[in-house]
């Protein structure tokens, strides 16, 4: 069971980050943001796949304009990202957005960030004070000569100092290094310094496989040391991609659960049916259900009977047959052909009865 740290509170729109609130998905679109209709299907499409907080570029005076409608229609809050420009920030405060991404070492004017901070205030936005390994203040970098850890973890401390003194403390903090352990590193000492919550995200992570491995195992260490209120999964990927490689590094914590999570075995010479296949149709088919329930799908008579009484339900494979196990006991025999449909018919059955008679 893992302990999270314990974090105040920070609201962004009526989702809470932080505090008693669980770990927050989040995602960003890929689409042009003044392409409206295209970005409202996209956050559409993510806040359908379990994304609760979306990010959006707005690096023109054209996108930030678009954040408006984008707003008032979007199923959920709206972060707009803003680099370098204080202008297209002041314009973004205007749409009715309800957080902003700043990182203050590429705005690099305390007086633009302090009026910046003051507006936020005024209009209860929430702020993500980014800290990246690519834009570290110089000073920094001259007494540390690279972006380490250290550096990292000091100016996030240093602005969250700022902000502080300004008066402004509806704010997170992410702190993106170039690599997974500097990651890890530079979070885990902010976190031993701070209560304000922490995003968490291993940066360019990388293609689908790739960027889920690397993903899975930076965000990992720092949710089982109890560090993180909110994740992104950034994969070069679809971002809908991006929410399902989330949960699933959170379901295998303990931490959240969305889906069904299904326990299969990874087939061996025992294997007398094509498993990979009815894992595939079974996960197409209910993949994006939202039932808390444990399947496992099993090859053989090995491992099955252990696995299905830990499972909800289950298949115990054989010669071209299966047992489907309920709560760990044989409910009937199956034939490969009829497998999935009747997994997931008791599944979906199983889903009704939870949900008080209604399928
Ligand atoms: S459950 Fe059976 S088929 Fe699957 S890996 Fe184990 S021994 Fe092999």
């Amino acid at each position: 069971m893992v302990e999270r740290r314990k974090t105040r509170p920070v609201y962004v729109g009526n989702v809470q980050i932080g505090g008693d609130a669980p770990v927050i998905v989040q995602s960003m679109t890929d689409t042009k943001t003044h392409d409206i209709e295209a970005t409202l299907n996209q956050i559409n499409r993510l806040h359908k796949a379990g994304c609760e907080i979306i990010r959006v570029a707005a690096p023109t005076e054209k996108d930030a304009e678009a954040l408006k409608e984008i707003v008032s229609r979007s199923p959920i809050p709206v972060i707009a990202d803003i680099h370098f420009s204080p202008r297209i920030a002041f314009l973004s405060l205007e749409s009715g957005i309800h957080g902003i991404r700043l990182n203050p070492g590429n705005i690099n004017d305390e007086g633009k960030i302090r009026e910046i901070l003051q507006e936020c205030k005024r209009k209860n936005i929430a702020v993500r004070l980014g800290v990246n390994s690519g834009s570290l203040e110089e000073k920094l970098l001259e007494k540390y000569g690279y972006p380490s850890a250290q550096a990292l973890a000091e100016s996030a401390l240093n602005w969250s100092e700022f902000f502080e003194k300004v008066g402004f403390t509806n704010f997170k903090v992410s702190i993106k290094g170039s690599d997974v352990l500097q990651n890890v590193e530079a979070n885990r000492i902010f976190a031993e310094r701070t209560d304000i919550p922490l995003h968490i995200g291993i940066t360019e992570a990388g293609p689908s496989g790739r960027g889920s491995v690397k993903s899975a195992v930076g965000l990992g260490i720092l949710l089982y040391l109890g560090i993180g209120d909110t994740v992104r999964v950034s994969l070069t990927a679809d971002p809908e991609e991006e929410v399902k490689v989330a949960y699933q590094i959170l379901q295998s914590l303990g931490l959240r659960r969305k889906g069904i999570e299904i326990i299969s075995c990874p087939t061996c010479g025992r294997i007398e049916v094509n498993l990979p296949e009815i894992v595939k149709q079974v996960e197409g088919q209910l993949g994006q259900e939202d039932i808390p329930l444990k399947v496992a799908i099993m090859g053989c008579v090995v491992n099955a009977i252990g696995e299905a009484r830990e499972a909800d339900i289950g298949l115990a494979c054989g010669n071209k047959s299966a047992i489907l196990f309920k709560k760990g006991e044989p409910v009937k025999r199956v034939s490969e052909e009829e497998m999935v449909e009747e997994l997931v018919k008791e599944i979906k059955k199983m889903k009704g009865e939870r949900n008080g008679g209604t399928a």
